[in-house]
This record gives structure tokens, C-alpha cells and sequence, in this order.
């Protein structure tokens, strides 16, 4: 038997309308990203959305539309992907780590107050696997010290918790659309947003603080063009938004499925000696992109190894960045700064989990994962 780790949803709809693009005469940012742009704010219920390259670029741009940077601080969570803290890093600012909850793995909203200083500018939350942050604690705190929220939603589009959906609360929010994301270009992302004049500067930052796009000059009649501000290139292509069109109208039926194998995973591994899992907080919808199990940590790296033996796909999400080299070297982290992440970031194992994923082959790695942890 062999399972992909991941596979995606692209298809012959999402081919022909590649192809419709690439019949055009207009290959970059135009009809296809704003018509993304659009149905994505209406599926979040948002009021502005702006397309951008990958969610590491939404990031940055976010902190830097916020005027976040040299001598400012971020508060973030060390159990994620480094695009996160180094996006802040990027911008000019220091992440400042704090410690994680043991039962889902997302930032420790009661250790957020203690890390703030003078130089405290922003909070940066990630919806980690799908799950969303205690936001109504995150808000209240960031509302009492005068902080912007930049949530990292990656993992969670589709999240919802306590009636609140991502970006609800935060100033903004950032998505992936990555290659294993739960709809995916390739490479891409995009900002939602409530502050119609930043919204307006993100998208000229977008596009090196032109006044007008390309689409903008060229469809209608020549117009001159200026630069106000300076900006980046990290604007989302047609050809890419082309792609995530029908994946967006798809994704209630895609979270259906994941869902459905969670439970599966969910029931098979509840109670079994050697395997832990996290909790699915009450009142909440995760977005359930990454589904995890925690084993003992001396024993992951043979078991995550012995899950491939039998052909089946996993990663580790993720070993706390803290610990990575560049991250001791620059600011001196050691072992131990933050043990809840690093225990969670010692003991975790991914395995496969999207919509094409059939009822025997997750029949097939629960079978697999409980001899392997039996003996
Ligand atoms: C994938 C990911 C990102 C980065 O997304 P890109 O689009 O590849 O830049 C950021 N944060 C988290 C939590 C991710 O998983």
C-alpha cells in the first residue's frame, strides 16, 4: 500500500480555467485574482480580501501596513512553521515567543500579558491544524494595550469559534494557499481585512506602491502611472487565482470529508495506551487541516519512520522554532525556554488527511499506527 501525505483537489474544472487564462491575452493580476478576491471576502464574510503571493508575503505586508518594524516586538508561538516569526523578523521587528496550551497546542492566551513591554507592538496567533485561538481572550488583552492582532489562519480558513470566525476580531488575517493547504495554486495567499484605508495601502504595497495596476493601464486607455509609497512584487498572478476559484466553492464539501476522517481517527485512537491526542475545543468548527497524534517522544522518530516502512506518508508539525539553529544563534534560545511546545514539538506525528483520502487507506494507517505502537 502507498499513501501520499497529501494530495490536492485540482481538476478539470480547475484545468479549464487555467487554460481560459492562458488562452488570454492577460496572464498577471486582473479579472481571475479580483473575481478570488471577491468570492473569498463573501465566503468569510469579510469586506476586504487582497491576493498576494503566499501568506508569509500576507504577513509581512501586515505588519509592515501597520508600520511594525526596527525596534518593535510581535508576540508569537514558537509550534508553528517559521514563516510566521520570520515574517516579523523580516519586517525589521523581534518575535517574542511564549509558551503553548498542552491541550490543543495553539498560544497560551494567559501568558500573553507577561511577555508584553514599551516596545510591544503587535500579536500574532496561529490557528494551529485548524483550530482557532481563544480570540475573545486575545482580543480583550491586545484591546487593553493597544495591539494590533495579525492572526496567522493558514491552517484555518474555515474555522469558526465561539460564533467568531477567523479575522473576526483580529485587524487581519492571513491565508496560504500553498502546495498541501486545504486549497492551494502551488504558491499564494491573501489578507482579509476591516480598515479600508490599510486595505487600500496593502494593495499598493502589493504591487510596489503603484497607483495602478497593470490591468489598470492596459485593459482601458493609457493612463500614467505613479509610485506613492514604497512597496514589494508579492501580487498573486491570474494563472494561480484562476486555480483556487472552484476549490473555494468546493471547500464546505472538502472540510466534510476531512472532518469525516478525523472522527474515524478520532474514535480508533481514543484510549489507546501510547497514543495522545488534542482536544477539539467546545463551540468551535476547526478547520481540520493537519491531523496529529502525540506518541513518546523517545520513540517518535522510529515510529514516523516505521509508518513509512508500511508506505505511508507523515510529517512533523512541527519541531518548535526556537530551537532551530538560526533561531539559538540570533537570540540564545535554549532547551527548555518553552517546554509545553517542545514536548508537543518532541512527541508529534502527522498523518495523511484530505478529500482524496479513501475509508480503507485510513482504515488501513489506523491498523498500521496501532501495531507499530503496540510493539
Ligand atoms: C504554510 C504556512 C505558512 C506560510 O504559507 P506560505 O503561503 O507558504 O507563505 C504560514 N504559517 C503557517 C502556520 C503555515 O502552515
Amino acid at each position: 500500500m502507498k499513501i501520499e501525505f497529501f494530495k490536492h483537489n485540482i481538476g478539470q474544472t480547475e484545468i479549464k480555467d487555467v487554460q481560459k487564462v492562458l488562452r488570454s491575452i492577460f496572464l498577471t493580476t486582473g479579472p481571475m485574482a479580483k473575481q478570488f478576491e471577491n468570492s473569498l471576502a463573501q465566503y468569510l464574510g469579510a469586506q476586504s480580501v487582497i491576493s498576494v503571493s503566499s501568506c508569509t508575503a500576507a504577513l509581512f505586508l501586515c505588519l509592515k501596513a501597520y508600520g511594525i518594524g526596527s525596534g518593535d516586538e510581535v508576540i508569537t508561538t514558537p509550534m508553528t512553521f517559521i514563516a510566521t516569526p520570520n515574517s516579523i523578523i523580516q519586517a525589521g521587528a523581534t518575535p517574542i515567543f511564549i509558551d503553548i496550551e498542552q491541550t490543543t497546542g495553539n498560544i497560551n492566551a494567559d501568558l500573553i500579558e507577561k511577555a508584553i513591554s514599551k516596545k510591544t507592538k503587535a500579536i500574532m496567533p496561529v490557528h494551529l491544524y485548524g483550530q482557532m485561538c481563544d480570540m475573545k481572550k486575545i482580543k480583550k488583552i491586545a484591546k487593553k494595550h493597544g495591539l494590533i492582532i495579525i492572526e496567522d489562519a493558514a491552517h484555518a480558513l474555515e474555522a469558526q469559534r465561539d460564533g467568531i470566525r477567523v479575522g473576526q476580531l483580529g485587524e487581519a488575517v492571513c491565508f496560504s494557499f500553498y502546495a498541501t493547504k486545504n486549497i492551494t495554486c502551488g504558491e499564494g495567499g491573501a489578507i482579509s481585512i476591516h480598515d479600508q484605508t490599510i486595505a487600500e495601502k496593502l494593495r499598493k504595497m502589493r504591487l510596489h506602491g503603484m497607483s495602478k495596476s497593470a490591468a489598470d493601464r492596459y485593459t482601458q486607455t493609457y493612463q500614467h502611472w505613479d509610485m506613492e509609497i514604497l512597496g514589494w512584487k508579492y501580487n498573486l498572478d491570474d494563472i494561480r487565482a484562476s486555480l483556487l476559484l472552484n476549490q473555494l466553492k468546493n471547500i464546505e464539501k472538502y472540510w466534510q470529508k476531512r472532518e469525516k476522517i478525523c472522527q474515524m481517527y478520532e474514535t480508533a485512537f481514543q484510549g489507546i495506551p501510547g497514543i495522545k491526542l488534542l482536544t477539539i475545543t467546545p463551540a468551535s468548527k476547526s478547520g481540520r487541516h493537519l491531523f496529529t497524534i502525540l506518541v513518546p517522544a523517545p520513540k517518535r522518530d522510529l515510529i514516523l519512520w516505521q509508518l513509512q516502512q508500511k508506505g505511508i506518508g507523515v510529517a512533523v508539525n512541527y519541531r518548535v522554532v526556537h530551537l532551530l539553529k538560526y533561531y539559538r544563534k540570533t537570540f540564545g534560545y535554549q532547551k527548555g525556554a518553552f517546554p509545553v511546545a517542545e514536548k508537543i514539538g518532541a512527541s508529534t506525528i502527522t498523518l495523511p488527511l484530505y478529500p482524496k483520502l479513501s475509508r480503507e487507506k485510513v482504515k488501513y494507517i489506523i491498523k498500521s499506527v496501532k501495531e507499530i505502537i503496540a510493539t
